[in-house]
């Protein structure tokens, strides 16, 4: 099955209000309507300048991270309902660097991303192992653990994003070979807790030093539907780099 190509930006805790005007500007021009679905996320301070900006254009804007409560007091928090109010389509949920320095667990990422979804969010679930998992071959079983959330996720409304932890910001970036093996791994995972035909069109996005030179090769891999990128999003020329490389991209393989 041939799922569209979606090439999501992370802009972790980077951006002014200059910036996201040019960079989105420079998007929004470029965007094609067949080509690669295109979801930027920029830091909560920035959306509504982006989603003002990507308003009626191939761009869509997404966030990096949402409260599993529609309100409350949770000071410093931002529910999921209020990035819906403000035009915001997809929201981040599960990042490493969430869970590494936020105390995200699992059952946190299970709370934001099942309200996300009952407010009309469409959510990028990220897991990954660590370095250590990976060498002491607990590769399958934190995925495993970590996907077992997904279970309680209305799959029309998911994207997956496998991000070795190793691989996020360290410019050491997974072989064509581990992406591949990875994700065949999880589809099949997400087959018997989504069911086949929801795991078969489900996208399945990389993440991890995802750069201009090696998105090509990474990206035509038959599991590999897309991307998710950190350090390399933050330059308009070499995102839009990667999103050609994306098959449907306009120099993806086999185009
Ligand atoms: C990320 O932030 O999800 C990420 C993959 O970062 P980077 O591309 O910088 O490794």
């Amino acid at each position: 099955m041939r799922r569209r190509s979606l090439i999501v930006a992370n802009w972790k805790m980077h951006g002014t209000v200059a910036s996201v005007q040019s960079y989105l500007e420079t998007m929004v021009a470029r965007a094609m309507p067949t080509g690669p679905e295109v979801v930027i996320c920029p830091p909560f301070t920035l959306l509504p300048a982006a989603v003002l900006i990507a308003t009626g254009s191939e761009v869509v804007i997404g966030a990096q991270n949402c409260h599993w409560e529609d309100k409350g007091a949770f000071t410093g928090e931002v529910a999921p309902t209020m990035l819906v109010d403000l035009g915001v389509r997809w929201v981040i949920v599960g990042h490493s660097e969430r869970r590494q320095y936020f105390g995200e667990s699992d059952q946190t990422a299970a709370a934001r991303s099942q309200a996300a979804q009952r407010a009309g969010l469409d959510v990028i679930f990220c897991l990954g192992e660590t370095l250590e998992q990976r060498e002491t071959g607990e590769t399958m079983t934190v995925l495993e653990r970590q996907s077992a959330v997904l279970a309680g996720l209305d799959p029309a409304r998911l994207a997956v994003a496998y991000e070795p932890v190793w691989a996020i910001g360290t410019g050491r970036t997974a072989t064509t070979v581990q992406a591949q093996e990875a994700h065949a791994a999880l589809r099949r995972r997400l087959a018997g807790l989504l069911g086949t035909e929801a795991a078969a069109a489900l996208r399945i996005l990389y993440g991890g030093s995802v750069k201009p030179d090696n998105a090509a090769a990474l990206l035509a891999q038959p599991d590999v539907d897309g991307a998710l990128v950190g350090g390399a999003s933050l330059d308009v020329e070499g995102f839009c780099a990667i999103i050609h490389a994306a098959p449907g991209g306009g120099r993806g393989a086999g185009e």
